[in-house]
């Protein structure tokens, strides 16, 4: 078998943790599989570096700062390499140019265009182990690019389909995909499977347990992907494209996300292409908005509410008087302190009843739902932040998702 196996920033934290994945890593080429290894930066490397860099610019210049940031990965790569050799397994460390990962620059937010593998086979072929850095790629002019945060997940998945992996590993400090984040719901259950929708659902309303793109990468070339332990023996959870009919029915598993906040524009005329005139801006300056809401509209002018991420807020509140202005708008209110908290699972779109017993859980526990969105098979409620551990835990009840399925 040909593998990919991810390993996350947790799980290469230390020199004791990398010499524990150099062994699993060994003892999986040793049972005669083929193994490629894409790893994280060690422990928090990523968010020093990124201080680090706020201490001597306010505001770094993207370039330099995907300089910085790609040697947090760089760390990783020759300390993996380096353990394997001294247990005797032939490695070699390749940052994202050396294995052939190209990308498109935006800086900080780079795609991958394409993958020239030649060098990660020929040194498979040699029976070495390459260890490839995650999160990094070469743009056709030779610069570095990061793939945004989390990106790792997207360097392995790719790197899977480049190669015809048999399928990609993503090996974490947890078992697999949890019913709900189990730093919250401590009798949370390792899920077997999940379809790459419900997979995609989760990771894209905030669980951090894979990234969303590589999800839908994954997708898109049918490949399995396994979200497994690097610590322990663990079945793990797989991510594929089929469903068992009894898991149609249920909710299966939790998202929640505690960085959210939300723009309400007040006195909005109702008339054609308001919408896009206040979207756009904010779409040129690359922030991303989620739910919106727009009011009945009453005497011709209605509310609008949107949410965004936090960390976007200030930039969009400061082009918000450009755009009340330009619209007629009366004005708007922020609020900074929102989060979500989702349930997912395919049977969501074939059976009524969901949505009802969401809201009476959440009222019954004393929590205020802000707004509602939903998709074929995911229903997700804005609320307030604090709230959000609470929101989790009483769904996680009422839902049973304890039980096996
Ligand atoms: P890595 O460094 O390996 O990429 P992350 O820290 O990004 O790992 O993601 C793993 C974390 O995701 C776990 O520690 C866990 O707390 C959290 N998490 C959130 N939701 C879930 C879930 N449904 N199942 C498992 N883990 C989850
Ligand atoms: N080191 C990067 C980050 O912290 C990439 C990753 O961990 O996947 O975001
Ligand atoms: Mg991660």
């Amino acid at each position: 078998m040909l593998v990919v196996q991810k390993y996350g920033g947790t799980s290469v934290a230390d020199a004791e943790r990398i010499r524990h994945v150099a062994g699993r890593v060994m003892k999986r080429v040793r049972s005669g599989d083929q193994v490629v290894v894409v790893v994280s930066a060690m422990g928090n490397t990523t968010d020093e570096l990124i201080d680090l860099a706020l201490q001597v610019s306010p505001e770094p210049d993207p370039r330099e700062l995907d300089m910085l940031l790609s040697t947090g990965e760089q760390m990783s790569i020759a300390l993996v390499a380096m353990a394997l050799r001294a247990m005797g397994q032939e490695a070699v460390g390749l940052t994202g140019q050396q294995a052939g990962i190209f990308t498109r620059a935006q800086y900080g937010a780079g795609r991958i265009s394409r993958i020239e593998a030649d060098r990660v086979r020929a040194e498979l072929d040699k029976g070495r182990v390459p260890i490839v850095a995650g999160f990094q790629g070469i743009t056709d002019e030779q610069e570095i690019v990061t793939l945004g945060r989390g990106g790792s997940d997207l360097s392995a998945v790719a790197l899977a389909i480049a190669i015809g992996a048999d399928r990609c590993e993503n090996c974490k400090d947890v078992e697999g995909v949890y019913t709900a984040d189990p730093r919250i719901v401590p009798s949370a259950r390792r899920l077997a499977d999940l379809t790459y929708e419900e997979m995609l659902e989760l990771a894209t309303q905030g669980s951090q347990v894979m990234h969303n793109r590589a999800v839908e990468l994954a997708s898109v070339y049918n490949l399995p992907v396994l979200v497994t332990s690097s610590m322990v023996e663990a079945p793990g959870t797989l991510i594929h494209g089929e469903s068992e009919l009894e898991e149609r029915n249920r909710v299966r598993a939790i998202a929640h996300d505690t960085d959210v906040a939300k723009i309400t524009v007040r006195g909005v005329p109702d008339k054609p292409g308001i919408a896009a005139d206040l979207f756009e801006p904010l779409a040129n300056a690359g922030i991303s908005v989620d739910t919106i809401v727009q009011n009945a509209s009453e005497a011709r002018l209605t509310d609008l509410t949107f949410t965004l991420a936090r960390k976007d807020l200030r930039r969009a509140e400061g082009l918000m008087p450009e755009i009340c202005t330009r619209i007629g708008a009366n004005g708007f209110a922020a609020d900074a302190n929102l989060g979500k908290v989702s349930i997912v699972g395919v049977g969501i779109q074939t059976a009524p009843g969901y949505a009802a017993r969401m809201f009476r859980k959440l009222s019954s526990s004393g929590i205020n739902i802000e707004l509602i969105s939903t998709s074929e098979i995911r229903l997700t409620c804005i609320i307030e932040a604090a709230r959000v551990p609470d929101a989790v835990r009483a769904l996680h009840d009422a839902f049973e998702l304890e039980k096996a399925e």
